[in-house]
């Protein structure tokens, strides 16, 4: 063949499939292959399933001889190790969780597995999503695969290197705020956090319960317009999950952007920003407004209070989530005899630092004598926040920011310093807060060779029109036609 199966786009790979041109069986192992021979050195994946792989597609070949034809049939993903899959380790990179085989699939598995994806594996993350490099795991570093001595982004930096170095054909993230859209950024590849509620969190371990959204990682727009039809839609078992039609992702991407309102908020193109950043931004706009949509000013005032909001809410709510890890019910056990020496000798362990500082600010935030002043008042500017979205929604159609303020950082660099870690996500913050979706669409590379991603942000619900406006742009350019130079030699 003159090509390499990796090198495919999920909607390449579907038609190829379709016409019988290549079949899942090959398409499979030429992941696995390739896996083999980069994830020693990208670590992008904890565990692979070569033999239920294997299973998969031949099974989906089989179901395409008989005239199958399900949306994903023959398809080869991978999932963050976050989301329980049955029988298969789910450690959230944590080692309070190693060894541990939940005895259910997460709803968005199932969903998948319904429509014919080929499983690969889990994927690495930080611990229990919380950070944005994968440094946090307890189990591995994985590399950025621009350039391997520097981060992937996270904390779902497993799905965003598996996907940009041709591991997978698509991945599932988790974003509670900003942990799809950033390694999409720092990756170069399209990534969308769905609204809240848009998939259901029916088996996705716990992190801040009302900020986590599952969502798709992939090669191209319509590759995540295609994996987002999958896995949205009301789930009876998540009564946060919202009960709204989902429309055909794929057949809205055409509709262009001519007429369309974008809202460019001065908040977000402040000093700081790497320079490049900011050019391949606007020029992407720019570019956007060639095409006939109208540019307009906005405001998000109460942006600042973001990072300061998020920092309250997201470890207050992670504190009561992570209550239930106490060595009894999930992973290993430090048996002290009794109780609360076994408590504490298994949480002491099994947690990483930054678990452990997360869950005392979240304490602290919700101890008596604090809650109003900290959980409460987050709450209340949480409202603020969304309010500034609403407002700005009855003006625009969409609203284009930098996802990241910077590209990928070095390992290393932001370990030793928290705050500035949590900098990080100075963008991706206030959709998360506000429960609104946003796609990554990579728009350019800096000076080093690194890729740049720019925000699209639509209202609660509107995927649909920014994925029309991601799958527009990236058309009209040839971003994603590149690939990182790993696994050339
Ligand atoms: N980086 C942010 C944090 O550490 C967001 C993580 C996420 O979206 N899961 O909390």
């Amino acid at each position: 063949m003159s090509y390499n199966l990796t090198d495919l786009t999920l909607t390449q790979a579907l038609s190829q499939l379709r016409s019988r041109q290549i079949s899942a069986v090959d398409l499979t192992r030429a992941h696995l292959e390739r896996i083999e021979k980069l994830n020693p050195h990208l670590k992008a994946f904890l565990t692979v399933t070569a033999e239920r792989a294997l299973q998969d597609a031949e099974a989906a070949d089989r179901a395409r001889a008989a005239g199958d034809d399900r949306p994903l049939l023959g398809i080869p993903l991978a999932i963050k190790d976050v989301l329980s899959t049955r029988g298969i380790e789910t450690t959230c990179g944590s080692k309070i969780l190693k060894g541990y085989k939940p005895v259910y699939d997460a709803t968005i598995v199932k969903r998948l597995s319904e429509a014919g994806m080929v499983l690969l594996g889990k994927l690495n993350m930080d611990e229990f999503a919380m950070g944005s490099s994968t440094e946090n795991s307890a189990y591995a570093i994985t590399r950025n695969p621009w350039d391997t001595t520097r981060v992937p982004g996270g904390s779902s930096g497993g799905s965003a290197a598996a996907v940009s170095a041709g591991m997978a054909m698509g991945a599932i993230g988790t974003d509670t705020g900003g942990s799809i859209r950033q390694p999409g950024a720092f990756c170069g590849i399209p990534a969308l956090k769905p609204s809240y509620g848009r998939a259901s969190r029916y088996g996705l371990v716990a992190f801040g319960s009302s900020l986590d959204s599952p969502g798709p990682l992939a090669r191209t727009v319509e590759d995540v317009a295609r994996i987002t039809g999958v896995i949205a839609g009301h789930d009876p078992l998540d009564s946060t999950s919202v009960k709204a039609d989902v429309p055909d992702y794929v057949a809205g991407l055409e509709g262009g952007v001519k007429g369309l309102k974008i809202g460019i908020p001065k908040e977000y193109f402040i000093e700081g920003i790497q320079p490049e950043i900011d050019m391949a931004v606007l020029a992407a706009i720019e570019q956007l407004r060639g095409m006939g949509a109208e540019v307009v000013e906005i405001s998000l005032p109460h942006t600042n209070y973001s990072l300061p909001v998020y920092y309250i809410i997201a470890p207050a709510e992670a504190s009561a989530n992570l209550a239930r890890y106490d060595g009894i019910r999930f992973g290993p056990k430090v048996d002290k005899g009794e109780m609360w020496a076994t408590y504490k000798a298994t949480r002491g362990e099994g947690f990483g630092p930054e678990v452990k500082r997360r869950i005392m600010l979240g304490t602290y935030a919700l101890s008596a004598g604090y809650f109003d002043a900290y959980y409460g008042k987050a709450q209340a500017v949480r409202t603020l926040i969304k309010r500034d979205f609403d407002l700005a929604f009855e003006q625009v159609d969409v609203i284009i920011t930098p996802t990241t303020p910077k590209t990928a950082f070095p390992i290393g660099q932001n370990s030793d310093d928290p705050l500035q870690m949590y900098l990080e996500d100075v963008f991706t913050l206030p959709p998360s807060l506000a429960g609104i979706c946003g796609l990554n669409v990579p728009c350019g590379f800096d000076f080093q060779g690194l890729p740049i991603g720019m925000q699209v942000l639509g209202k609660a619900f509107g995927e649909d029109t920014v994925l029309r406006v991601g799958h527009t742009y990236e058309q009209a350019n040839q971003w994603h036609t590149h690939h990182p130079p790993v696994g050339l030699a």
